[in-house]
């Protein structure tokens, strides 16, 4: 089965979630005999680094750093067609979500969303994906001949091998409707929750903006990122970039520290899927310890700055 994968980078290093994409279900794909084509915009160096990491063979369409959605389709649903791709996968980004929907609905093919695992049997796809909010998960035969996926990050391994293939170049003909004016970039560039390998995360009970201070130090001697409840974000205190959950973002980090979260099913629904859970509130009958690996009964102000202190004695 030929697979196409939507790579992402920031111009210097691809996002993880493409390599995990490129490696971990194209490598299933293509055990049924097939080719992975790495589909790759804008400008970075070395593209060819993507022939390690599963991809057989690289479209890199050159031009500037930007997703330009009707382009970005347009290109790639021709090589769908002419490649005979009939598995696309995008990792779970702003980017990569809108993308699979826009290709999805231009080849009208079956939608796998949110997915945590994968498998090929006779010639179809079946997906694995969380429902009720996480609590459950059910395993979907997807049943057209072409098939989009959007995978969670964190979930899939990203491989090496030997770089054999070819990458071909091709400048970025804009077809798009919609042209970009201006863009600014933020001012201060903090990690992605949705790449981040560990979160820590504060809510309503860090009581103020201030109160993520600590939380930011923590996420600083653990090269982690900085998340929050809705109840924090709805407050104002943090920006919504920041928000995990429902209608947040979905995260599956190897390690989440929730810091005065008290685990409201919403808030779980973005989070439940990671691999070990901390838990730091006052409420010893909170919500949150139920599926907290580690549970630190007390206050965040006093525990989250003794954290942080071991951590950077223990180097
Ligand atoms: C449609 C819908 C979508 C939603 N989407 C989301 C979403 O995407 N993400 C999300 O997070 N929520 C979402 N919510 C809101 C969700 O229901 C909760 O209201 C929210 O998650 C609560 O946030 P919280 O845990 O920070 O606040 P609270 O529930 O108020 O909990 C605060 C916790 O902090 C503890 N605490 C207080 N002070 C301290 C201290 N000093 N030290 C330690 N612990 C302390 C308290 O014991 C308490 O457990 C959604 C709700 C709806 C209806």
């Amino acid at each position: 089965m030929n697979t196409g994968v939507f790579v992402e980078h920031d111009g210097k290093e691809f996002k993880k979630v493409s390599l995990e994409a490129l490696g971990g279900v194209s490598k299933i794909a293509s055990e049924k005999s097939g080719k992975t084509f790495a589909f790759l915009f804008g400008e970075i160096e070395n593209p060819e680094r993507l022939l390690s990491k599963g991809a057989d063979k690289v479209y890199y369409f050159k031009g500037q750093n930007l997703y330009i959605p009707e382009t970005f389709t347009k290109l790639i649903q021709e090589k769908i067609e002419s490649e005979n791709i009939n598995l696309f996968i995008c990792g779970s980004t702003i980017n990569g979500r809108d993308l699979a929907a826009r290709i999805c609905a231009k080849i009208s093919a079956s939608f796998g969303e949110e997915i945590v695992d994968f498998k090929i049997e006779g010639d179809k796809v079946h997906v694995k994906r969380p429902v009720f909010a996480g609590k459950a998960y059910v395993w979907e035969e997807l049943l057209r001949e072409k098939v989009v996926v959007v995978i969670r990050p964190n979930v899939f391994q990203v491989v090496e091998k030997e770089g054999k293939g070819d990458v071909e170049e091709k400048e970025i003909e804009d077809v798009d409707r919609l042209k970009l004016k201006d863009l600014k970039p933020k001012e201060e560039e903090e990690p992605d929750v949705t790449e981040a390998d560990i979160i820590v995360s504060g809510g309503r009970g860090v009581g103020g903006p201030q109160g993520f201070e600590p939380l930011r130090k923590l996420a600083r001697v653990l090269k982690a990122a900085l998340g929050a409840s809705r109840a924090a974000v709805d407050a104002g205190w943090i920006d919504h970039s920041h928000q995990v959950g429902q209608t947040g973002k979905t995260v599956s980090p190897s390690l989440y520290i929730a810091c005065g979260i008290s685990g409201a099913m919403q808030h779980l629904a973005g989070m439940r899927t990671s691999k070990v859970i901390v838990a730091i509130n006052k409420d010893p009958n909170a919500p949150i310890f139920e599926i907290a690996d580690y549970g630190i009964i007390g206050d965040l102000f006093e525990i989250v700055p003794a954290l942080e202190e071991e951590i950077r004695k223990a180097g």
